[in-house]
């Protein structure tokens, strides 16, 4: 990572893109939204400001799994690449996506209740219930 820019892309690599940091947090999310979109457990995002966020390649396609935001992916390889709350001034970064993945730690788990069995919490993560309440 050269300072607060980050780089990315899809696993087929027809979208890249580029985020002017500073990274404002990262979770693992539990919600069954995310474990059906990423195909994984839990996904794991980072959110950057959106100004100074941009993607070249093919246009991301684009899902609404809420009514209140956008999850974006590759419509060539399937990547998950992007969750947006509508309206929001950051937008989160599938962090597996991101070309220096191993630089971003994760900060909290979110939607613990839906986690899976299998998933053993770090101990040391704050984590959170759907409605934002401490777990
Ligand atoms: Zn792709
Ligand atoms: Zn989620």
């Amino acid at each position: 990572m050269s300072g607060d820019v980050l780089t990315g892309g899809c696993l087929c690599g027809a979208i890249r893109y580029r985020a002017e940091g500073p990274v404002i947090n990262v979770n693992h999310c539990h919600c069954e939204m995310c474990r059906r979109a990423s195909g994984a457990i839990a996904a794991t995002w980072a959110a950057v400001p959106v100004a100074g966020f941009s993607t070249s390649g093919a246009t991301p396609a684009e899902f609404r799994a809420s009514d209140f935001a956008t999850r974006s992916f590759c419509a060539k390889c399937g990547s998950t690449l992007f969750w947006k709350r509508d309206g929001a001034a950051k937008i989160d970064l599938s962090v597996g996506t991101i070309d220096d993945a191993g630089a971003i730690g994760a900060g909290r788990h979110d939607w613990v209740e839906g986690r899976l069995g299998g998933f053993v919490l770090d101990a040391h993560l704050p984590a959170f219930r759907a409605d934002g309440t401490k777990a």
